[in-house]
């Protein structure tokens, strides 16, 4: 008999290749190898492509396609944003405590602040002005606040934020990590509300490869590359581009954009019945945000009483890909440092679950998760009574 394939509910950790992105990157993998710097006809194809992949995610972002800076992925974009605009724009960088660690890190390495979020992830708006204020309107060099959170799914109201920045440190650059929002939000729309000078995103969060992305760098923003060298991106990320990834995610972004509204529905249908489910069949569980406040893809939970790093391995054994948000540290299971800004007890984190969903997901995966983790967790359960 065939082994049941696998339930895939870890899209928000990286998510499968759209054909279309595989059949568009195919020929840049074997005869289209030209190197896009060069002058000949090989280098001309190789240029030409990666100008329409730029031309299709300035489209996607809402930007001028020069404004599009392809990058080795989110961490770079992040790394590039914060790092780079502190070299050039002096002053401290401010970001919410929930960012993930392709912010958090350089943020706080460079000495910066951290804002604090309330219980459902949503960055406090009076903490941040009253941040801004107190380093006054010179004081601040980049504030970096995401679009939707990797690890709860909570979305963050940026136009909002961009007004509190505009308002209290109008010189201060304003970056988002759209890693995880662009496959559910439309960022060009949120870019026409906020404005903001940097936005990154990561192709292999939408259905393209992995170690490709894009930051977005508004003209005239004060911005120090982080690799140098070759002067490739207009000087602004050096290095030969990865003429296949750029086509695969240019590919992934357009059907992003053809059909997110639909996506959204469905998803978010599924999500609704995954959570549902789980709710009906475990008692003591407990939904972390509510479904309004985040994408349509993320289902994180927590199971009372039990521990996630005993769940996943059960998990894992039955064929469901998830994660949670714990870490295991020297043998102790560490709260995620997004849950411990939200305020959740340590009680409630240590059995944390996220299941997240995305452009492949199905009802088979949602009914198969449906059937391994009360089951999962009913073994736990009757093993520690
Ligand atoms: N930012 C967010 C919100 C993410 O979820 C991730 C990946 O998990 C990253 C940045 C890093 O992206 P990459 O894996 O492309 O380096």
């Amino acid at each position: 008999m065939a082994a049941e394939p696998l339930a895939y509910l870890d899209h928000a950790a990286t998510t499968p290749m759209r054909p279309a992105a595989t059949a568009a990157m195919l020929p840049f993998l074997t005869e289209h190898f030209g190197n896009p710097s060069g002058s000949h006809a090989a280098a001309r194809r190789a240029r030409r492509a990666i100008d329409d992949a730029r031309d299709t995610l300035a489209e996607a972002l809402g930007c001028q396609p020069d404004e599009v800076v392809f990058t080795g992925g989110g961490t770079e974009a992040d790394n590039t944003a914060i790092a780079g605009v502190l070299a050039r724009r002096p002053g401290v960088a401010v970001c919410s405590a929930v960012e993930h660690h392709a912010v958090l890190h350089p943020v706080q390495a460079a000495g910066g602040s951290t804002v604090p979020v309330d219980r459902f992830g949503v960055i406090d708006l009076d903490a941040l002005a009253q941040v801004l204020a107190e380093l006054g309107p010179d004081g601040v060099s980049v504030v970096s606040v995401m679009l939707a959170n990797n690890e709860v799914g909570t979305v963050q109201p940026l136009a909002e934020v961009a007004a509190v920045v505009r308002r209290e440190a109008a010189g201060a650059v304003l970056h988002t990590d759209a890693v995880q929002g662009f496959l559910w939000l439309d960022v060009a729309a949120v870019a026409r509300a906020a404005s903001p000078d940097l936005v990154s995103i990561s192709a292999h969060k939408f259905g393209g490869p992995q170690g490709v992305g894009a930051l977005v760098v508004r003209a005239g923003t004060p911005l120090a590359p982080l690799l140098i060298g070759g002067g490739q991106e207009r000087d602004r990320r050096s290095g030969t581009q990865n003429v296949a990834g750029i086509v695969g995610m240019a590919a992934a972004a357009r059907e992003v954009v053809d059909a997110r509204a639909a996506l959204v529905a469905r998803v978010g249908a599924l999500r609704d019945r995954l959570v549902d489910g789980l709710r009906a069949a475990v008692p003591g569980t407990s939904e972390t945000v509510d479904p309004a406040r985040k994408v349509a893809g993320s289902a994180h939970v927590c199971f009372h009483g039990v521990e996630s790093e005993a769940l996943l391995f059960l998990l894992d054994q039955a064929g469901l890909c998830a994660t949670a948000a714990s870490s295991c540290a020297s043998g102790a299971l560490d709260p995620s440092h997004v849950l411990a800004a939200m305020g959740v007890p340590r009680s409630q984190a240590t059995g944390s679950l996220r299941l997240s969903l995305g452009w492949s997901s199905t009802t088979a995966d949602v009914d198969r998760a449906l059937e391994i983790v009360p089951a999962a967790i009913g073994r736990l359960r009757r093993s520690a009574a």
